[in-house]
Formats: C-alpha cells, sequence, structure tokens
C-alpha cells in the first residue's frame, strides 16, 4: 500500500480543496498536481484569482480540467490598487465570463501590506482598498456569486459591514484569524471559514476550529503557500486536506471519515457544486 502525506490512497477520503492559487504554481508541477488529485480522493479545488491576467490562467485551467477546477474571479487585495481603466477591464471580463464562474475571489482587504506600512512607517492609504472592495461586492450581489475573501482580525469586521449593506449572505472567510466577538459575528451571519494545514500547529486556528459550527467550515491549502511543522519543505498539495480534516476530526471528537465527508458536504453546499 502506498502513501501520499500519512494516509494510504486506497483509502483515501473525499476531499475538497477550497482556496488555492492554482495559476501561482510553475507549469509543470501544476500539471502533475492536477493529474494526481482523483487518484488522492481530491474531488474539487476552488481556484481563486489574483487580478485580471490570473483570473484568465484560472478560466483555462478550468475549461482543460471540468469537474475538478472551479474557477473565481477577483482581486486579490495584498497589491496596488489598479488604475481605474484596469479594474474596469477586470469587471467587464468577470461579467462576461459570468457561466464559467464559480464565485468572486479572491477579494478583501490588505491587512498584512498595511502593517508592514506602519512597522515602516511608510503612509497607507486604505480607502481605495474599500472602494474596490465595493465595486467587487456589488459585482458579486449583481451576477449572484458567492464571496471568497481575504479578510482578517479588524478587517473582518470593516468587510462585516460591507456584506450586511450588499446584503451578501454567501461569504467564505478564507484563512481567519480574528477575535472571538469578529468570529461570533460571523458565525451568527452564516459565513464561512476554512482551515489550512496550519491547523495541525497553530493554536490560534486550533481554537477557531473548536468554536466555529462545523457546519460552516471548510478545508483549504493557499497553495503554493508554503507550511511548517510536519509540511516544512513539502510543496503544497490540495491532497494535504486530508491531513486537515483529520486534525479537525480529532479536534472535534469525530472518526476521520466522518470528518472529511462533513467538510467535503460543507464545500459543495457553499459553492454549489
Ligand atoms: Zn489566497
Amino acid at each position: 500500500m502506498s502513501y501520499v502525506h500519512g494516509l494510504p490512497c486506497e483509502a483515501s477520503f473525499p476531499l475538497i480543496d477550497a482556496h488555492i492559487h492554482l495559476d501561482l504554481y510553475d507549469e509543470v508541477t501544476r500539471e502533475r498536481l492536477l493529474q494526481e488529485l482523483p487518484n488522492l480522493g481530491v474531488e474539487a479545488v476552488i481556484a481563486v484569482s489574483m487580478h485580471l491576467a490570473s483570473s484568465q490562467v484560472n478560466h483555462a485551467l478550468a475549461e482543460r480540467h471540468p469537474g475538478l477546477v472551479f474557477p473565481a474571479f477577483g482581486f486579490h487585495p495584498e497589491q496596488p490598487i489598479p488604475a481605474d481603466e484596469e479594474i474596469n477591464r477586470l469587471l467587464d471580463w468577470i461579467r462576461g465570463h459570468v457561466g464559467n464562474m464559480i464565485a468572486v475571489g479572491e477579494i478583501g482587504l490588505p491587512y498584512y501590506a498595511r502593517k508592514e506600512a506602519e512597522e515602516q512607517g511608510a503612509p497607507f492609504e486604505l480607502e481605495p482598498y474599500l472602494t474596490l472592495l465595493d465595486k467587487l461586492l456589488a459585482l458579486a450581489r449583481e451576477l449572484d456569486k458567492p464571496v471568497a475573501l481575504h479578510a482578517v482580525y479588524e478587517d473582518a469586521d470593516l468587510v462585516c459591514d460591507l456584506l450586511e449593506q450588499h446584503c451578501i449572505s454567501r461569504a467564505h472567510f478564507h484563512w481567519f484569524k480574528g477575535s472571538s466577538s469578529t468570529v461570533q459575528r460571523m458565525a451568527e451571519r452564516g459565513y464561512y471559514v476554512s482551515f489550512t494545514p496550519d491547523l495541525l500547529y497553530e493554536s490560534e486556528i486550533q481554537d477557531l476550529a473548536r468554536r466555529y459550527p462545523p457546519d460552516r467550515v471548510m478545508t483549504e491549502t493557499d497553495g503554493p503557500w508554503p507550511f511548517e511543522g510536519p509540511f516544512m519543505g513539502q510543496i503544497t498539495h490540495p491532497a494535504m486536506t486530508a491531513e486537515v480534516a483529520t486534525a479537525w476530526a480529532r479536534i472535534q471528537g469525530l472518526p476521520p471519515e466522518e470528518a472529511a465527508a462533513a467538510l467535503c458536504r460543507n464545500a459543495r453546499s457553499f459553492y454549489g457544486l
């Protein structure tokens, strides 16, 4: 029997990677990963985008791997704000590809860029990011699509306000970290969160996994982002969600098969897969 990430391949769980940047892998690695997925029990990946060119790559990947790669189109907030012209080009392109997309994402607010600027004593204007996010949320509402969000700590409260203003209830806060009052607000609104492989070694994330409603959680990798602990030095692979599911099972006191099935069901129900 062969093993991948400590699990026997033949007994692999049904898995969904609810947040991955497929376009950021080099082509050879990406094709190898995609070929391996069905044998490792990975039934679907949600391929989120950074900007227009990235959306176009993910769109092409979804065409080549139907039923496996489901693309989300958007603009990642941890980068400089583009010119209005470029934003309008992205919004128009998304409107023209609504039939090919599963969600609007990755969108949100630039928590880490802002913190870095603050640490260096550099000025940072949040307002243009709020304006852009407002436009992207209006687009999600217009197209009736869920949103894949990058919004952590105090930024998540700002995003919750905006979601409420836009009457958006289908919101997925990927790799969420934040205060217990924010967590409570998100859970009450029925928003989803997802756990990355750092669930195996980050106590802050383990606490969240203990508290967040079990029918509102999913697994993800945010690949190719690299992980530490038992994943140190490994290329981030959607099959690592098997270990995330196993860690969540332990926290919840569930058999791993049951936990994996629940996580998969949640992702299918959120994204309408
Ligand atoms: Zn991401």
